[in-house]
């Protein structure tokens, strides 16, 4: 199993030094990881690094294709009020 990048993804390069792998390189959009050298860090950490560290919710895939960081896991902003899904920044701003 291995995990995977999505068209979310930043470009940050925060994941790809922490990979023990070297499966992590950049592409053409976005970093990929390589699915023949991922081996969801076992071995080496408990937790998959590139999850751990990446700052961007929806980025990263596990091997079963799941989103690791849903909406709003990372933020705190309910997925209702992202000005993407709908939501207006009045909306958030009024949100206690
Ligand atoms: S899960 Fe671990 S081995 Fe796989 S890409 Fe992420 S950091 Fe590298
Ligand atoms: S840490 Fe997340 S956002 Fe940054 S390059 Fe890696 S996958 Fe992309």
């Amino acid at each position: 199993m291995a995990l995977s990048i999505t068209d979310r993804c930043v470009n940050c390069y925060a994941c790809m030094d922490v990979c023990p792998s070297d499966a992590i390189t950049q592409g053409a959009s976005q970093f990929e990881i390589d699915a023949l050298k991922c081996t969801e860090c076992a071995g080496h950490f408990a937790d998959p690094q590139c999850a751990s560290i990446c700052p961007v919710e929806e980025a990263l895939l596990d091997g079963l294709g799941h989103v690791i960081h849903p909406p709003g896991s990372l933020t705190g902003i309910p997925p209702t009020l992202r000005l993407q899904d709908g939501g207006s920044a009045d909306e958030w701003r009024a949100t206690p």
